[in-house]
């Protein structure tokens, strides 16, 4: 591992024998010390041979086709591990490509480090023009959690040290780690050079919630006559499952999952109010956050969708900012999410009265009658086959194979996927977060496979699909079990517009009847053309069964969708037509 060289003692003139390291080696001993096994990257300079010796020296090295998607693997490995994912990119270019993902990342609270290759500090700061020069620290900063640059290979120890807890302490997210190209081939005694790395200890310790919060808490929620618990992806990403499970059975208070807490409990709990939301979000009197922030996702907690009757919040979060960042919250809780429902939970179970039959039963009969209206309409078995029918095949799937991986991006695809298809295990559903981002879709099926083991589907939106679909050759590379199932509707929410001028094809279509599913196939993998649900549900079991890189392009009627799917609202339309 470390090379052998002759060093001369001037003073004694004796020749001695030093072993010595490199900061190649000490960045790949840093991050195995620290657990560390796979890295997400797009090799260059000045890192391919980091990546080449990573591979060496027992690191999984997995190499994308553009660094949005590595930098998006990362951050789902990060959500799933609650270690920091580590995505590596070249300079300048390929970092930007990765920066997007790590402002996403920490967006979403996401664990993720981004490890990027940077020009000569020299040049760069005196601007005189070097190879891909870039102040990617400056760059970085404001668009993540914490960075740090490294200009000494007895530091590297440090600098990945403070990466990993800057991303998984506190409320998770997104680091940025600078290391010049000078750094790498640095040469140091080899022993210092073990002697300056850190393993971290307890890097993401447990924050207990104040009891006198805790007792407050529990009051707010006693007093109420229609409570509610909404569960974010916090509290997928906190790994408390059994207790936050533990805590809504005995305490009987109905919940909410928001989209990638889906699953936390099974959507087909009796106690999931997923099917009655505009109901539960109107009636309730107390809601509980568990890990979800009152966001646009959730209209800032105010408004229509909230109703008129008086609300109180308490929230649960590790972040204390986040603590009336909309609205009043009667009773904060601060803390991380399993301490925090473990302490209410034993409050629960030291008293308490269920909610009562009035509030479960006016959310059980708004929920029959969602679902009785939906299964209608996924029974339907039309050609070409809308968006309903299409999921109503996908549904089966994800019920006769719970442990496999969700993966969802588009705009129609998106909002009716998360409706329709129940999840019924923890961190299967990953979807487009916080930001409703396009993109993710083929970085967070990769990252998926790879840290899990488990069968993907990754159902996209043609256009959705787009943004990622070259990463198909990189499914097939690795051999990873990832089916993909292109919904294909000629567009962008439909695919029926046109350019009124008659010149070019309208701004939000794209070529017609095109077969998405020849992509996989010039890479080795499977492709089928799917135009029935009957069709599609095959399929999709075939590639479920063979753990073979799949594509099925989905044949969607053009006109199926609407405007910006669910969000038609967030879309500006001009009111002011020109005459011509
Ligand atoms: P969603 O979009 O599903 O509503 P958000 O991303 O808005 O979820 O909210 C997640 C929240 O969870 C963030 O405010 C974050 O600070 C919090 N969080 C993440 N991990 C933990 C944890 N381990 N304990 C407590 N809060 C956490
Ligand atoms: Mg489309």
């Amino acid at each position: 591992m470390s090379a052998v060289a002759q060093v001369i003692d001037t003073n004694s003139a004796i020749e001695a024998e030093v072993e010595l390291t490199d900061g190649f080696h000490l960045v790949i001993d840093a991050l195995k010390l620290n657990g560390i096994e796979t890295i997400y990257g797009v090799p260059g300079i000045p890192i391919t041979d980091l990546g080449r010796m990573a591979q060496a020296e027992g690191i999984r090295v997995i190499s994308f086709r553009h660094e949005q998607n590595a930098g998006n693997a990362a951050a789902i490995a990060g959500f799933l591990t609650k270690k920091p994912g580590i995505c590596l990119t070249v300079s300048a270019p390929g970092f930007l490509n990765g920066l997007t993902a790590l402002a996403n990342a920490t967006t979403n609270c996401f664990p993720m480090i981004l490890i990027s290759g940077s020009s000569e500090r020299e040049i760069v700061d005196l601007q005189q023009g070097d190879y891909e020069e870039m102040d990617q620290l400056a760059i970085a900063k404001p668009l993540c959690k914490a960075a740090f640059r490294v200009l000494h290979a007895e530091d590297i120890g440090i600098g990945v040290a403070r990466a990993i807890r800057a991303a998984v302490s506190g409320r998770p997210g997104g680091v940025y780690l600078d290391l010049p190209a000078k750094l790498f081939s640095q040469v140091v005694d080899a022993e210092k050079g073990a002697k300056s790395l850190v393993k971290v200890i307890d890097a993401a310790p447990d924050q207990l919630p104040a009891p006198s919060a805790v007792e407050r808490a529990l009051e707010v929620l006693k007093s109420a006559k229609k409570p509610l618990i909404i569960l974010g992806k916090g509290a997928a990403y906190a790994q408390a499952d059994e207790t936050i499970r533990e805590f809504i059975e005995t305490s009987g208070i109905p919940f909410l999952p928001m989209s990638m807490a889906k699953g936390l409990l099974p959507d087909t709990h009796p106690l999931s109010a997923g099917a009655a939301r505009s109901t539960v979000l109107k009636d309730s009197d107390v809601v509980l956050l568990v890990g979800a922030r009152l966001n646009w996702l959730l209209s800032h907690g105010k408004g229509k969708t909230w109703g008129d009757a008086p609300k109180k919040f308490i929230q649960v979060d590790i972040e204390p900012k986040e603590m009336d960042s909309n609205v009043e919250i009667v009773a904060p809780l601060v803390g991380d999410i399993g301490s925090v429902v473990s302490a209410l939970l034993d409050g629960v179970k030291a008293g308490w009265t269920a909610p009562s039959d009035a509030w479960i039963g006016e959310i059980k009969a708004r929920k029959e009658v969602n679902i009785a209206k939906m299964s209608q309409r996924l029974l339907k078995n039309s050609t070409p086959m809308d968006f309903h029918s299409a999921l109503g095949a996908l549904k089966q799937v994800i019920k006769e194979r719970p442990d496999a991986i969700l993966v969802n991006e588009g705009a129609n695809t998106l909002d009716l996927a998360r409706g329709v298809i129940d999840m019924y295990q923890p961190r299967k559903r990953l979807d487009v977060g916080t930001w409703g981002v396009m993109g993710i879709g083929m970085g967070f099926a990769v990252g998926a496979a790879v840290e899990t083991g488990k069968p993907v589907l990754a159902v996209e939106g043609d256009s959705a699909f787009g943004f990622s679909g070259m990463e198909v050759e990189t499914i097939c590379r690795y051999e990873l079990p990832v089916c993909i199932v292109v919904f294909n509707n000629n567009g962008i929410y439909r695919g029926l517009d046109t350019d009124p001028t008659g010149r070019d094809p309208g701004t939000t279509v794209f070529v017609k009847g095109s077969r998405y599913d020849k992509m996989m196939e010039a890479f080795g993998g499977v492709g089928y053309n799917a135009t029935t649900p009957d069709e599609l549900k095959r399929f999709v079991d075939e590639a479920m069964n063979s753990g073979r890189p799949t594509l099925i392009n989905a044949v969607i009627d053009p006109a199926a969708g609407s405007e910006s799917g669910n969000i038609g609202s967030l879309n500006p339309q001009s009111v002011v037509k020109k005459k011509s």
